[in-house]
C-alpha cells in the first residue's frame, strides 16, 4: 500500500550478481565499493605505486590506471610485483582503448579488471558517407566489434577476472549517434550490444557505467539501462559517476546530485567522484555520500542545529572542537545543539549530544538522557570523559 512505502526509511538496493575484481568483490550484497584513478605516468613504476598506495590507504577500494602503450601494459606486471612486495595486493583496473586490442591482452593478465569504452571500438562508414546506418551495415559492424573484441572477452572469462563496459556521453561512437541521436538510449543501446557480445562467449563478469557530465543526462541514462536490463534478465552491478564533474564546492555538489539521486533509488554498485583536483580529495567525498544516504557507516555522523536566537555558545566554534577530538571514533552519532528547548527533541537519536544548557553551562547526553551538566569550557573534555566512561573511546 502507499503508504508503507511512504513511511519506508531504507534504501532497498537493486539485485545484482557479485562480480570479484581481486579482492573485493562489487555486486551482490556488498557495500558500494569506493574507487579512484591515479595520475601518475604507469611508466613511472616507483611513482605508481605510490600513488595507488596512497589512494588505498585512504580508502579506495580499487585503483585504476591508464595503459596507452604496450610499455605501459608491461610496467603494470611491475607494479603489480612491488605492491604485493612491499605494501598488499591492491585491485587494479585499466583503461584501455581499441586501438591497443594487444595492449589489452597484455594488461588483462597483470590487472583484476580492464575498462574499455564502447564508443572508441569504430568501424564506420568512410567519410562523406555519414548519414544512415541500414540495419545490414549496422550488424556487420556488430560483427567486425565482436571479432576484435573476442580475445580479450576470452582471456578474462578465462583467468577469472572482470570487465567495465564503460560508455561515455561524449564519445559514442558514430553509428550509435546516427540511429539513436546523441541520447541516454544511444548509451543504453551501445552498452547492451557489448553485454550481449560477452555473453555470447559465456562471459558475465560485468561492471556497466553510463557515465555523462550532464547530471540529468546521466541520471536517464542509468535509469533506462536499469529498465532494460530488468525486461532482459541482466543483473549487471553498475558503476556509478559523473564525468568532468569540475573541482571545489560545485564539483561535489554535482557529482553527489548524480550519484546520490540514483544510490537513493537502489542504483549502482560501485562509484567514482571525477574532480578536477588530486584523487585523494574523491575519495572523502564518496565515503560522505554513502554516510550521508546510510549506505555505509566510515566515520563519525555529525548533528548539529543550524543555531539561531536562542543559541548559548558559539557552535560553529564548538562543533569544529567536538568534531576535531572525536572524527577518529568510527560509528558513533553524536549531536551539538545550541539550547535545550528544541536541542534533546532534535538530535535524531544520536549516542550523544552536547546541548546549550543556560548561559555558560551545557548538557551532556547519552542518547535521551541528559547525564551532568558542566562549565561550558570543560565540555568538550567531559563529553570525552561520557565516551570513554561508556567504552566506546579508542584513542586516536
Ligand atoms: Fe535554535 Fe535551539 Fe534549534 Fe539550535 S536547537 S536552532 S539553538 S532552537
Amino acid at each position: 500500500p502507499r503508504e508503507d512505502k511512504l513511511l519506508d526509511t531504507t534504501i532497498h538496493r537493486r539485485k545484482t550478481r557479485a562480480v570479484k575484481v581481486g579482492n573485493v568483490t562489487i555486486g551482490g550484497n556488498n557495500p558500494v565499493v569506493v574507487q579512484s584513478m591515479i595520475n601518475e605516468d604507469t611508466l613511472d613504476i616507483d611513482g605508481s605505486v605510490a600513488g595507488i598506495r596512497r589512494l588505498h590507504e585512504i580508502g579506495c577500494e580499487i585503483v585504476r590506471v591508464t595503459v596507452p602503450s604496450m610499455a605501459h601494459a608491461r610496467a603494470l606486471a611491475e607494479i603489480k610485483q612491488k605492491l604485493a612486495d612491499t605494501y598488499q595486493p591492491v585491485p587494479l583496473v585499466a583503461d584501455v582503448h581499441h586501438n591497443g586490442m594487444k595492449i589489452a591482452l597484455e594488461v588483462a593478465k597483470h590487472v583484476d579488471k580492464v575498462r574499455i569504452n564502447p564508443g572508441l571500438y569504430v568501424f564506420e562508414k568512410p567519410k562523406g558517407d555519414r548519414t544512415e546506418y541500414t540495419e545490414t551495415e549496422f550488424k556487420e559492424i556488430g560483427a567486425k566489434i565482436k571479432e576484435t573484441l573476442e580475445p580479450l572477452v576470452i582471456s578474462l572469462r578465462d583467468q577469472g577476472k572482470a570487465m567495465r563496459i564503460g560508455v561515455n556521453h561524449g564519445s559514442l561512437a558514430e553509428r550509435m549517434l546516427f540511429t539513436y541521436g546523441d541520447t541516454p538510449e544511444g548509451m543504453v543501446e551501445s552498452a547492451l550490444e557489448f553485454i550481449k557480445i560477452c555473453e555470447s562467449l559465456d562471459f558475465k563478469n560485468l561492471i556497466i557505467s553510463l557515465k555523462a557530465s550532464r547530471v540529468p543526462v546521466m541520471l536517464s541514462a542509468y535509469r533506462l539501462m536499469v529498465k532494460k536490463m530488468d525486461e532482459l534478465g541482466m543483473d549487471y552491478p553498475l558503476h556509478l559517476g559523473v564525468t568532468e564533474a569540475g573541482d571545489g564546492e560545485y564539483g561535489r555538489i554535482k557529482s553527489t546530485a548524480g550519484i546520490g539521486t540514483l544510490l537513493a533509488e537502489g542504483i549502482g554498485d560501485t562509484i567514482r567522484v571525477s574532480l578536477t583536483e588530486a584523487p585523494e580529495k574523491e575519495i572523502p567525498v564518496c565515503y560522505s555520500i554513502l554516510q550521508a544516504l546510510g549506505l555505509r557507516k566510515t566515520m563519525v555522523e555529525y548533528v548539529a542545529c543550524p543555531s539561531c536566537g536562542r543559541t548559548l555558545f558559539n557552535l560553529e566554534e564548538v562543533l569544529h572542537k567536538v568534531r576535531e577530538a572525536t572524527k577518529h571514533l568510527t560509528g558513533l552519532d553524536i549531536a551539538v545543539m545550541g539550547c535545550i528547548v528544541n536541542g534533546p527533541g532534535e538530535m535524531a537519536d544520536a549516542d550523544y549530544g552536547y546541548v546549550g544548557r543556560q548561559p555558560g553551562f551545557i548538557s551532556l547526553y547519552r542518547g535521551r538522557e541528559e547525564i551532568r551538566k558542566v562549565p561550558e569550557e570543560q565540555g568538550v573534555e567531559q563529553l570525552i570523559q561520557l565516551i570513554k566512561d561508556d567504552g566506546r573511546w579508542v584513542d586516536p
